[in-house]
């Protein structure tokens, strides 16, 4: 790797999150429901990133859900695997309905700069680093949800398109840009557009993670010459994940629910070399505080304690991207987002 930037503030991040703090009996329950659709698939045989045999030792389990450690590339895999009808059962689709109001509108906005701002000026930074200019760049947002990532890269100027399975999610993100900016994509002919579409950097924020087949995802990347950057974000192998495993009443953020699946350096390299890239350059910036956080004001809550809670929640809220950035420091955030450059791209 040539470069690695560490941290982020989360102030702005957290207020967005609400309902992880005040619902967590909910969420609890949604997440009971996913690992039941889970543990009735059948076992995982294969690593989902180098398809090697996994071993029966469990690494940890959560949430009545086992994880396993991928001798060959570290990627740690759910023992149930992710099939087509898993995704059919817990990614549910909202149907659309044209009633924003200018609340709406405004609470879009505030979280496209707040969350996805930051993200397309790491990336644009990045490809400026590389000799490109603006003009240059034209960037393809595989899964674009509601078009916060794309939006975020036209605010700087750049060219960015998004292609997305909801056809929901399409109609609210192009509604929200009063132009269209994403297309609706079924998923089996994602791998196929993929493969030929004419754009030098594909995203893939909190993407790949979600993706039944993942490798004929990769497969296309590496058969498209135009790509030659890949910038993604997926979930790590993290201290999330020990908050999550000793503190089974709290609810599963980052493990679990549609996370079956959580990745190692090693396993993004490994990624990233089946591919035909390296990895140029990561930022790590976790939510491991921001779950601890909860967590705590979760219990103190239930405990009767809320006086406490409120006591305590300044001074950890003054504290929390210190500690977040040691954990980043020390390789043990819950979230990566990285840079793959084409391998023979000079
Ligand atoms: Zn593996």
């Amino acid at each position: 790797m040539t470069g690695r930037l560490y941290g982020k503030s989360v102030g702005e991040v957290l207020k967005i999150k609400n309902d992880f703090f005040e619902q967590n009996g909910k969420m609890l329950e949604l997440s009971a429901h996913q690992a039941d659709v889970l543990l009735a698939q059948p076992l995982r045989k294969k690593c989902k990133i180098c398809g090697c045999a996994l071993p029966d030792e469990t690494m940890y389990s959560s949430q009545r859900m086992e994880y396993l450690v991928c001798p060959e590339c570290g990627h740690v895999n759910s023992r149930h695997e992710d099939t087509e009808a898993f995704a059919r059962a817990v990614y549910l689709e909202d149907p659309y309905e044209h009633h924003y109001s200018e609340a709406d509108r405004e609470a879009y906005l505030k979280r496209m700069r707040t969350i996805y701002i930051p993200k397309a000026e790491f990336l644009l930074e990045t490809l400026e680093g590389e000799g490109l200019n603006k003009d240059g760049i034209r960037i393809l947002d595989d899964g674009a949800g509601s078009g916060y990532f794309v939006r975020a890269c036209q605010e700087l100027g750049l060219t960015a398109l998004g292609i997305e399975i909801s056809e929901a999610q399409v109609q609210f993100a192009n509604e929200m840009a009063g132009t269209d900016i994403l297309k609706t994509v079924p998923g089996e002919e994602i791998p196929a557009f993929l493969s030929v579409a004419e754009f030098n950097v594909f995203s893939f924020i909190g993407v790949l993670e979600h993706i039944v087949n993942l490798q004929e995802v990769t497969e296309a990347i590496r058969d498209n010459e135009n790509v030659q950057y890949v910038y993604l974000s997926v979930p790590m192998i993290s201290l999330s994940c020990v908050l999550e495993a000793a503190n089974q009443d709290c609810y599963n953020r980052h493990a679990g629910g549609t996370h079956t699946h959580l990745f190692t350096d090693s396993s993004i390299e490994r990624m990233a070399e089946n591919m035909g890239f390296t990895v140029h350059r990561t930022w790590k910036f976790g939510s491991d505080m921001m779950d601890l956080f909860r967590m705590l004001c979760v219990k103190l809550d239930e405990g009767g304690n809320r006086s406490m809670k409120e006591y305590f929640s300044p001074k950890f809220l003054s504290m929390i991207d210190e500690l977040q950035e040691v954990v980043d420091r020390h390789e043990f955030a819950s979230e990566i987002h990285a840079i793959l450059k084409r391998a023979d791209l000079k």
